[in-house]
């Protein structure tokens, strides 16, 4: 099975000024074509070659792994955002935020600290456990929840290509504006 280069559901300027065109550009042309085709020059050939992508991040290690986990992340992190994004969660969803954090100001408070924190290049995830509550996790590298028997909800991508053109060395900065662009009906979607 080919893994294709998940199409952006948007034009590449916009998401501007919170990510700007250039920063998508080579985001998704470059770094994430090159997981794309390092993945597609790995797999053939291998037990994984057959399998769903979610499934290969769950039993690979090492390249496969690696480059199986970043199409799997930016699969969820492009298609999340929207020019008309930002506001509250609503529905399943939004209960389930308040119930785990509080309120959705104190869910973003934590949410934000967890990918601030997180040392060097990985990612920050809301994640769904089997019983439909809600848990932050902080996976490095190319990490997925999915390998914790989680269904990834949103991703909140630290590497530097993420965000050192817009942001240079201000990582906090480039996370609180991406509030304003997540589209929380796809995220919600991932709930339900
Ligand atoms: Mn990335």
């Amino acid at each position: 099975m080919k893994i294709e280069l998940v199409k952006l559901p948007y034009e590449t300027k916009a998401l501007e000024p919170v990510i700007s065109q250039r920063t998508i550009e080579l985001h998704h042309g470059k770094h994430l074509s090159t997981y794309v085709n390092n993945l597609n020059n790995l797999l053939p050939g291998t037990s994984f070659e057959n399998l769903s992508l979610e499934d290969i991040v769950r039993r690979s290690d090492g390249a496969i792994f690696n480059n199986a986990g970043q199409v799997l992340n930016h699969n969820l992190y492009f298609t999340q955002f929207s020019p008309k994004g930002g506001g509250n969660p609503s529905g399943k969803l939004a209960e389930a935020i308040n119930a785990a954090f509080g309120t959705f100001e104190n869910f973003q408070k934590e949410f934000e600290a967890a990918a601030t924190s997180l040392f060097g290049s990985g990612w920050a995830w809301l994640a769904e456990m089997k019983d439909g509550r809600l848990i932050i996790v902080k996976e490095p590298n190319g990490g997925n929840p999915v390998t914790k028997e989680l269904i990834p909800l949103l991703g909140f991508d630290v590497w530097e290509h993420a965000y050192y053109i817009d942001y240079e060395n201000r990582r906090a900065e480039h996370l609180k504006a991406l509030w304003q662009i997540i589209d929380w009906n796809v995220v919600e979607a991932r709930y339900e």
